[in-house]
C-alpha cells in the first residue's frame, strides 16, 4: 500500500552498505519507522529530506504485517537549517527529539503533539532562547502525552499551599509545607512563581508565552523537576541531556 505523510525526522542512521533507517513523527499517525533504500547513494531521491529536525512530505510503501515502512522518496516542507549552526540550538533540539523519540508511542496519532513540536522547532530555528523553548516544551509535551504533574494541590493533605512546594517525581505531584518530611536527601523544591508559571505555560499559547521573561530561578527550579519526572517515567535519564550540560558549562551558563 503507498500513502504519503508530513514527517518531522526525529533521527537517521545507516544501515547496511547503503541504506537508512528513519524514525519520524508523523502528523497523522505518530511516532514510525522506516528504511529508506540505497538513501546513502540516492541524493536526488532523499536531498536533505531525511536529515534530523526536518519536516517532510514521506512517500511510503507499506506491507502487512511489516513493521517498517519503506520510504520511497521525501519532499523538503521546512528544513530549519539554523539549528545546526549553532551549539546549544543543536543541543536542545537533540534533547527535544529524544524526549519525543522515548515518550511519543509507535503509530499513535496525536496531531496537538506534531503541531507543538513543529512550532518549536521553527521558533529555535528563528533564534527564540533555546533553553526557554526546551522547558515550554517539555511542560506541554508531556501533558500531551498525559503525563502532566499535579502542581495544585498537596498530594498527602490535598490544600493549596501558599509558599514553596517539595516536588515529587516518582508521583508527578507535590507536597505542601506541613507534609514535607525530610528524608536526608535531595529535595527538588517550587516556589510559587514557579508553580504560577508552570500553570500559565500550560495554558498559554506557544506565541504568547514567548513574550513572558520568568526568572532564572523558575527556569532552573524548573528544569531539576522535569528532569527528575522525565527519568521517573522512563526509568533512566535522556542520552543528550549530559551533551547540553556541557555546552552550558563551557559557556559559564551553569
Ligand atoms: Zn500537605
Amino acid at each position: 500500500m503507498k500513502s504519503k505523510t508530513e514527517a518531522i525526522i526525529i533521527s537517521s542512521m545507516n544501515l547496511g552498505e547503503a541504506d537508512k533507517l528513519v524514525t519520524f513523527f508523523s502528523l497523522d499517525r505518530g511516532m514510525m519507522k522506516g528504511v529508506a533504500k540505497n538513501a546513502r547513494k540516492s541524493f536526488r531521491r532523499f536531498g536533505a529530506g531525511l536529515e534530523s529536525f526536518t519536516i517532510s512530505c514521506l512517500h511510503l510503501h507499506e506491507r502487512e504485517h511489516q513493521e517498517l515502512a519503506r520510504i520511497e522518496s521525501t519532499d523538503i516542507i521546512k528544513q530549519h537549517s539554523s539549528i545546526g549552526c549553532d551549539l546549544e540550538r543543536t543541543a536542545v533540539g537533540a534533547v527535544m527529539l529524544e524526549l519525543v523519540r522515548e515518550m511519543a508511542p509507535l503509530g499513535e496519532r496525536n496531531a496537538p503533539a506534531f503541531l507543538l513540536l513543529s512550532h518549536v522547532l521553527h521558533l529555535l530555528d528563528e533564534g527564540e532562547d533555546p533553553r526557554y523553548l526546551l522547558r515550554i516544551f517539555e511542560i506541554k509535551f508531556l501533558s500531551l502525552l498525559g503525563y502532566q504533574p499535579k502542581l495544585d494541590h498537596c498530594l498527602s493533605c490535598g490544600i493549596q499551599p501558599k509558599g514553596d512546594v517539595v516536588f515529587l517525581g516518582m508521583k508527578g505531584g507535590m507536597l505542601c509545607p506541613e507534609c514535607m518530611v525530610s528524608s536526608g536527601g535531595p529535595q527538588i523544591r517550587l516556589s510559587q512563581g514557579s508553580v504560577g508559571f508552570y500553570y500559565q505555560a500550560l495554558r498559554m499559547d506557544m506565541d504568547k508565552i514567548c513574550r513572558l521573561k520568568p526568572s532564572a530561578t523558575i527556569m532552573q527550579e524548573l528544569d531539576q523537576a522535569f528532569s527528575a519526572h522525565t527519568s521517573n517515567i522512563l526509568g533512566k535519564r535522556l542520552k543528550s541531556t549530559e551533551f547540553l550540560k556541557s555546552i552550558c558549562t563551557l559557556s559559564g551558563q551553569i
